[in-house]
């Protein structure tokens, strides 16, 4: 099964695909994880990236492309794939086309999680990161049972990404308006994409990303 997961930022796409990559035993491809990693590194392209992630806009398509061709013929990928965050531009669902044509793969369903852009403000500039394990916090809406303690490891260390602020949250939905949702006409055109309501508890949402993984193709 590959399916493409997207949403606005904010959306919760990253922690849905966690839970179908367990689900379904697919890997979660994350090129907002992969160029978070290459900026750690201090890579070339992490150099590059660190810059335009920080003012809220999209990486070249070339350099992303070219990432994501290098890991979908990882082991992981064997059983399938969820990209979370690519395609992210029509060319890229293009390049995308390509690869999976070279690869004799194809894209099983494209899943939209619509949200409200201002709701999305609120998640993401008070959200944070257990910096061990990875676990979600939020300041208003899941604040750490003991403060300043992760409820799961007992680490005292978190971190909030750069670009997780008010100012570059709203440069992250102009670019998801502008550039990114004309790929949901493109992937509606070919009958295999589901829009979901992002707007709902997150165990809701997996409800309904599951069910229309698990429902019979409509084309
Ligand atoms: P979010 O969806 O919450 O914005 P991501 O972690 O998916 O978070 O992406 C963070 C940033 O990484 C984006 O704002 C963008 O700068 C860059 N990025 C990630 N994926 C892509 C992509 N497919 N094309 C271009 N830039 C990307
Ligand atoms: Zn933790």
């Amino acid at each position: 099964m590959n399916i493409v997961l997207l949403g606005a930022p904010g959306s919760g796409k990253g922690t849905q695909a966690k839970r179908l990559e367990e689900a379904f035993g697919i890997a979660q491809l994350s090129t907002g994880d992969m160029l978070r990693a290459e900026v750690k590194k201090g890579s070339k392209i992490g150099r590059t990236a660190d810059t335009l992630m920080r003012a809220g806009q999209l990486v070249p398509d070339n350099l992303i492309i070219a990432l994501i061709e290098t890991v979908l013929d990882d082991e992981a990928c064997r059983d399938g794939f969820i990209l979370d965050g690519f395609p992210r531009t029509v060319p890229q669902a293009e390049a995308l086309d390509v690869m999976l044509e070279t690869k004799a793969l194809k894209l099983d369903r494209v899943l939209e999680l619509e949200v409200d852009d201002e709701a999305m403000v609120e998640r993401i500039s008070g959200r944070f990161t257990c910096a061990n394990c990875g676990e979600g916090y939020h300041d208003s809406f899941k604040p750490p049972q003991t403060p300043g303690v992760c409820d799961v490891c007992g680490s005292t260390e978190f971190f909030h990404r750069a670009d997780d602020n008010a100012t570059t949250v709203r440069e992250r939905l102009k670019a998801y308006h502008l550039q990114t949702e004309p790929i949901s006409a493109y992937y509606e055109k070919r009958g295999i994409l589901t829009r979901i309501d992002g707007m709902g508890g997150m165990d809701q949402v997996t409800k309904d990303l599951t069910k229309a993984i698990e429902a019979q193709p409509q084309g």
